[in-house]
């Protein structure tokens, strides 16, 4: 049994029992009160009727019978004259009976009268009823029956309430247990499964909960899961995938290094060696920088301040700097945005963004080859399009290639300089500006980058 179960149960099992005592008491009280009643009305009553017998024929005789047939029950009838002196008894007449007799009420019904209903402290009840002839008051009918046999059978009562008491405690402790036990089962699954969860072991397997709040928080565990786990192997890839960056020009820069500092080494090598390492270490700055940008935005740090751009006059200054690169590949670069298109963006975080897609059109693509760059206000929304005329990305890598350290080949773009970080920048950044962005390509046909922002 477990914590849960045992709380449910023990509050379930209170409820109900007080619920329970309460019925039984109210039960137990009733059915006792409508006995004793029961046997009340049925005394008077045949006091009533030996009053009646004796009414009609008020004879030796009659009284006789009456004390006769009286004798052979359980109750005793007493016949007295007005002054209390009696006439006949069926039995032997008791000092409690005098006492109760004395009690009499003046005027007395005709129907009769409940002389003594304290069964529980008295030891005997009793009802009188009066005998009146012809208008003339002849004398008093009491009878009397020992509290002993009601006693009796309230005890025998009491033991019939007690053995279903019982049985039905025994019963209730059952069906709580069986019923805690169904309505925790699947809560003691859950945090078995949030427990192996936060050990490593994501394999959670929950069975069907149905449709309810607890059905919903068992597929939020398991989504949970998923989740975690994904995002575990996401961590130990991203963290193997930099080490392997960082060792490749590490690798170089050692290399070159050890040969440069030989005594042979002649001056136009050295020389070469060292530019060699300078533009590896370059290649390291440009990885760690980004890596810390994407470092910035995963911890959610990274703030986007936006203000009103007018978009022309800022992609023609960030096009202004990419001029002498493209110059040098003797590239051609059309722009294409309207006057008065203005939108509210982070000015310097985007400028990045345009910045890798310009120089992943400009790295990708051969001499002599032209990027577009289109910027259009489409209802209501701004579309900025770059364009090259590259060699395009094969159908397979599209769908990766957002991906932090994706490249479609591999040991090309690192000669290029590329990190593979650049477009998972570039798609956090206009995704923390509330865009969307796109790639559609052909190979040797060119690639178009499309932001909706
Ligand atoms: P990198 O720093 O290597 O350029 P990116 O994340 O910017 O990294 O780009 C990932 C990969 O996508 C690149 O290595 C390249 O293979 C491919 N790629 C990106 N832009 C283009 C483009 N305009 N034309 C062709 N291939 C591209």
């Amino acid at each position: 049994m477990n914590k849960i179960s045992i709380k449910i149960g023990v509050l379930f099992f209170l409820a109900i029992f007080i619920l329970e005592c309460i019925l039984m008491v109210f039960l137990h009280n009733n059915i006792i009160h409508s006995r004793v009643h029961e046997e009340l009305t049925s005394l008077q009553t045949r006091g009533n009727n030996h009053r009646e017998i004796l009414e009609a024929s008020f004879h030796d005789e009659t009284i006789r019978h009456i004390a006769i047939m009286e004798a052979r029950t359980d109750t005793q009838v007493i016949l007295t004259k007005p002054d209390g002196t009696i006439y006949m008894s069926s039995n032997r007449v008791t000092d409690d009976m005098k006492t109760i007799m004395k009690a009499v009420p003046k005027p007395i019904p005709h129907e009769g009268f409940i002389l003594e209903n304290d069964w529980k402290n008295k030891a005997y009840i009793a009802s009188v009823s009066p005998v009146i002839i012809d208008d003339h008051f002849t004398g008093y009918v009491f009878m009397f029956q020992n509290t002993e046999k009601i006693k009796e059978m309230i005890s025998g009562l009491n033991q019939h309430f007690l053995i279903a008491g019982l049985l039905s405690l025994l019963f209730m402790i059952i069906i709580i247990i069986t019923l805690t036990r169904y309505v925790t089962q699947p809560l003691i699954q859950m945090s078995e499964a949030t427990k192996r969860i936060s050990k490593g072991d994501f394999s959670v397997s929950l069975p069907k909960l149905g449709k309810d709040e607890m059905g919903e928080l068992g597929e939020s565990i398991k989504v949970l899961a998923s989740d975690l786990e994904m995002l575990k192997n996401e961590r130990n890839e991203f963290l193997a995938s930099i080490s392997h960056e960082l060792r490749t020009p590490l690798t170089y820069i050692k290399g070159y290094a050890d040969i440069a500092r030989r005594q042979e080494t002649i001056g136009e090598d050295r020389d070469k060696y060292l530019g060699i390492i300078f533009e590896e270490t370059g290649k390291l700055s440009k990885l760690v920088k980004e890596l810390f940008n994407l470092a910035k935005m995963d911890e959610n740090t990274f703030s986007i301040e936006k203000e009103k751009v007018h978009l022309r006059p800022y992609f023609q200054s960030i096009i202004e700097k990419v001029t002498p690169a493209l110059k040098e590949n003797h590239m051609d670069l059309v722009l294409e945005c309207s006057v008065d298109l203005y939108m509210f963006l982070d000015p310097i975080r985007f400028e990045q963004v345009i910045l890798n897609l310009i120089d992943n059109a400009r790295k990708y693509s051969e001499p002599n080859s032209k990027i577009r760059v289109e910027v259009r206000n489409i209802s209501g929304r701004v579309h900025m399009k770059i364009q090259d005329e590259g060699m395009g990305i094969p159908g397979e890598d599209l769908p990766r290639i957002f991906e932090r350290f994706y490249r479609v080949d591999k040991s090309r773009t690192r000669a290029l300089g590329g990190t593979g970080l650049g477009l998972s920048i570039v798609k956090q950044l206009v995704e923390a500006h509330g865009g969307t962005i796109k790639v559609t390509s052909k190979p040797n046909n060119g690639t178009a980058f499309e932001m909706i922002l």
